[in-house]
């Protein structure tokens, strides 16, 4: 077959409808747990200014040097398709003066994201995230709650093997130290590195942890870890998180070398993994404590903590574990016509029952009613009304009951009632 003239962009793609069930039932499970926990709703725009990002994503990492699509409107604003949706929503609490509601604000959201990536299996350009946030709250219980509450969404979803992978990197206080000590063991093994980090190691020695070539993997393996520069106030943080996932039993491992993409982290990072042998560990979820960023993005002081995942590998992981599926309903009713004037009776009828509760199936490109019976037959439905020239001149229509193969008249302004009746008969 030839290549059609117009294409999805690279790393973009339709969700076609025989995806959309997953989608659905994603958006329903999402919708349900946070609503438990006392999540509301927000929808934040597409756009958004491109330094809303730069300052809170941090100007030395991934998603600003590589990642981010921009534009420049007319008026010379320059925009950037939004990359992530913490930064976004706390631009909101800011802007909107949630600051003054009672904390902690917990919000939720569904979307697209665009992350101007290398197209491969999981990584694309146009992505969908869900996403939870606990803006407002200092305490380690939320730390946990966010943890529990991705992990109870992935779990209620159908996914069994997932694990948790934590660590602290610290705050402002401590991980200066940190820092300065691992910068200088990659000083040292600055020739080792890829290019990439030997210019991260200068700007961002933490995002080198980070890196996904094997061979900085390998010098990184005897790095000093944050865990063990943590001051006692990040310390105990980190113990009290512990200790709740302790207490849900939600398995988990600390996980010295995860730091996380965004420089907006504090204290606690954390990602959730398949631990399905195909899968290959592949990364469902993460997030963490950002107690500075809206400070950064020029609000009060505010702590939270908050969690994102990746709706594609949700699906991808949803099919290939074979997650049961709802059925899709079928219509347990069958609307047939014969001739012209039945034809323009046709659409009041079925608007009727709709509003009435019934699933009505047609076949209205069919005018013989031989095929449109052969649908009907094919759907397995309980009962198929039929509307011929006779019946459409009376106000009448025809009900035949599929299971015994009997036949009625009836007036058009009883055919709920009839109809009900023969669906209630076993
Ligand atoms: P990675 O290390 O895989 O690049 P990340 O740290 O950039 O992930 P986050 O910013 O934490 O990812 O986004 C949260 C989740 O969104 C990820 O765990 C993943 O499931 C999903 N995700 C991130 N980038 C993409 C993408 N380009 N395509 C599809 N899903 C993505
Ligand atoms: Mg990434």
């Amino acid at each position: 077959m030839a290549k059609p003239k117009f294409q999805t962009p690279t790393g973009m793609h339709d969700i076609l409808p025989h995806n959309q069930p997953y989608y659905d039932k994603i958006y329903e499970t999402v919708k349900k747990i946070s609503s438990f926990y006392d999540f509301e709703k927000i929808d934040t725009p597409i756009l958004e200014d491109f330094n809303l990002f730069v300052r809170s994503v941090g100007e030395n990492t991934d998603i600003v040097e590589k990642e981010m699509f921009t534009l420049k409107t007319k008026g010379k604003d320059l925009l950037a398709l939004r990359p992530e949706g913490t930064a976004p929503i706390m631009r909101s609490y800011i802007e909107n003066g949630f600051v003054s509601l009672p904390q902690p604000v917990r919000l939720w959201y569904f979307g697209p994201f665009f992350r101007y990536e290398k197209p491969q299996a999981g990584r694309f350009r146009q992505f969908n995230q869900l996403g939870i946030e606990i803006i407002g709250e200092k305490d380690a219980i939320v730390d946990a709650q966010s943890i529990l509450v991705m992990y109870s969404i992935l779990q209620e979803i159908g996914l069994k093997d997932l694990v948790v992978k934590i660590n602290s990197i610290g705050d402002e206080k401590c991980r200066p130290i940190y820092r300065k000590d691992l910068m200088k063991y990659l000083r040292e093994k600055k020739n080792s590195l890829c290019s990439d980090c030997q210019k991260r190691m200068k700007t961002n020695p933490l995002r080198v942890l980070d890196c996904k070539n094997e061979k900085c993997q390998q010098v990184l393996v005897e790095a000093p870890q944050s865990v063990d520069y943590l001051c006692e106030e990040c310390k105990k943080h980190l113990k009290d998180v512990l200790e709740y996932l302790d207490e849900l039993k939600i398995p988990y491992c600390l996980e010295s070398k995860l730091v996380r993409g965004l420089d907006y982290y504090t204290r606690t990072v954390f990602e959730i993994e398949s631990t399905r042998e195909e899968s290959c560990g592949v990364v469902l979820a993460g997030g963490g404590r950002y107690d500075n960023l809206a400070k950064v993005l020029g609000g009060e002081e505010v702590s939270a903590c908050g969690a994102a995942a990746g709706i594609e590998r949700i699906v991808s992981e949803m099919k290939e574990s074979k997650v049961k599926m709802p059925f899709s309903s079928v219509p347990e009713v069958f609307f047939t016509q014969i001739g012209p004037l039945a034809k323009k009776k046709s659409l009041p009828i079925l608007e009727e029952l709709r509003k009435s509760g019934f699933e009505v199936g047609e076949s209205f490109g069919k005018d013989g009613l031989k095929a449109q019976l052969g649908k009907a037959s094919r759907l397995g439905v309980k009962a198929v009304l039929i509307l011929g020239q006779k019946e459409a001149l009376n106000d009448m229509i025809l009900i035949r009951n599929m299971q015994t193969s009997k036949q009625v008249e009836v007036s058009q302004k009883d055919i709920v009632k009839e109809l009900k009746q023969i669906l209630k008969e076993k």
